[in-house]
């Protein structure tokens, strides 16, 4: 990567810094960028890109939709948006689906529909109990509902009405609950704080105190759900049935599209309560449906629980050889944990490796996560481990 190079994003709102590359194509877990330098891919568009880079699924389905039909309005019924509605439904323990186009905005939608549940049902009961560590996304409410340290502060007047327990850990669950409660809102594998996985036991009981309680339980499953770890959604790896789920990154394959799911008594919004301009709309919808028809097949999510499997031994590899701290994770959502703040320059040093560089991101300064596309093959394991291996060399030297 040449630091020196000019930044190419002058016109940009400066949000976060990038580097200098452009990338001008992507196949599979490959993505090729101006000067025609080849990276192995780790990142997938933060976990979106479910089978790759520019898929021949989700391409056939665009553009077929896109001469066909590609936005009647939300006020009007179109085929995708049923038929995704329904496939999804198909999947699980719940009926009902709204579609969206964001991780933030299904959850937002989740807020909405626990809160007005709440009024119909539980005495105008309002407040949601989220998670330290946890992540929600970028809206204002979304932010306040984070745990994410200093997020609920960082743009005040923030939202209120969200409270925060410690992963883990039931009792401050308990202690949360006020009479004003409506909902618990949890990221089983927290993606953004580190690939930190809830424990069975605590998943179990907090399943069981909410349900005890009156409270709907909100999984956010934006980056677990749609094969990521292993099966279709997280929560089966824990026999638990949410009352609502969220889903999107994975579920677009790389398009922008999100979804809520709630159980039949949930469905409870009025006309007007919710919707969006382009909630629903076919050209998304016909992506998504050609997605879970491909990812959410045991023959596929076998084979994402193999790689998995060779990504995980790997790892433990190189936590061996390079003296790291552990390997974790759920399914093809892996982090490593590093003895010491370098992360960035391991991601750095993985980008710039000859002949061709590794995409990695590093969510916290002493931890890497690995999000690869959930059909990378049993050779581009073994490459990245390969890569990696180096990189972790470089990045001590
Ligand atoms: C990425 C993410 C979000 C936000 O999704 P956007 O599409 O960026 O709005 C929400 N929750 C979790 C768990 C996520 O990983």
């Amino acid at each position: 990567m040449n630091l020196t190079a000019q930044d190419p994003g002058q016109a940009l709102i400066t949000i976060t810094q990038r580097p200098a590359a452009v990338f001008v194509e992507g196949q599979g877990s490959w993505l090729v960028d101006e000067r025609g330098r080849r990276y192995l891919d780790l990142v997938q568009g933060w976990a979106v890109n479910s089978l790759g880079h520019s898929p021949a699924v989700v391409a056939q389905a665009l553009a077929a939709q896109a001469q066909r039909l590609v936005n009647p309005g939300p006020a009007f019924h179109n085929r995708p948006m049923l038929a995704l509605a329904e496939r999804l439904a198909g999947l699980g323990c719940f009926s009902r689906v709204f579609l969206a186009s964001s991780g933030a905005e299904a959850n937002e939608g989740a807020v909405k529909l626990a809160r007005r549940w709440g009024q119909k049902m539980r005495g105008g009961a309002h407040e949601i109990i989220g998670f330290e560590g946890g992540f929600h996304g970028r809206t204002l409410a979304m932010m306040a509902a984070s745990g994410k340290p200093g997020w609920d502060t960082r743009y005040p007047p923030m939202p209120t009405g969200f409270a925060k327990a410690r992963f883990n850990d039931l009792r401050s669950v308990e202690a949360a609950i006020t009479p004003a409660t409506v909902a618990v809102m949890i990221e089983l594998v927290q993606g953004e704080a580190g690939v930190n996985i809830a424990d069975p036991g605590f998943v179990r009981e907090l399943r069981a105190l909410t349900q005890a309680r009156g409270l709907l339980l909100i999984v956010d499953e934006v980056q677990t759900g749609i094969g990521r770890c292993g099966v279709a959604f997280a929560h089966g790896l824990y026999g638990i049935e949410p009352d609502v789920m969220t889903l999107a990154k994975g579920l677009g394959g790389g398009v922008p599209l999100a979804a809520l799911l709630c159980q039949e008594r949930l469905n409870c919004f009025e006309p007007g309560d919710q919707g969006g301009t382009y909630c629903g709309n076919p050209l998304m919808a016909a992506v998504g449906l050609a997605v879970v028809n491909e990812v959410c097949r045991e023959d596929f999510l076998a084979q994402v629980r193999a790689r998995a499997r060779q990504l995980s031994v790997g790892l433990q590899a190189l936590v061996q050889a390079h003296g790291l701290v552990a390997e974790r994770g759920a399914g093809l959502l892996r982090a490593l944990v590093l003895p010491t703040a370098r992360a960035d320059a391991v991601v750095g040093a993985a980008r710039d490796l000859q002949p061709h560089g590794l995409l990695l991101n590093a969510p916290r300064p002493n931890l890497l996560r690995l999000m690869p596309a959930l059909n990378i093959s049993e050779d581009e394991v073994a490459l990245a481990l390969h890569l990696l291996d180096h990189a972790l060399r470089e990045a001590t030297e």
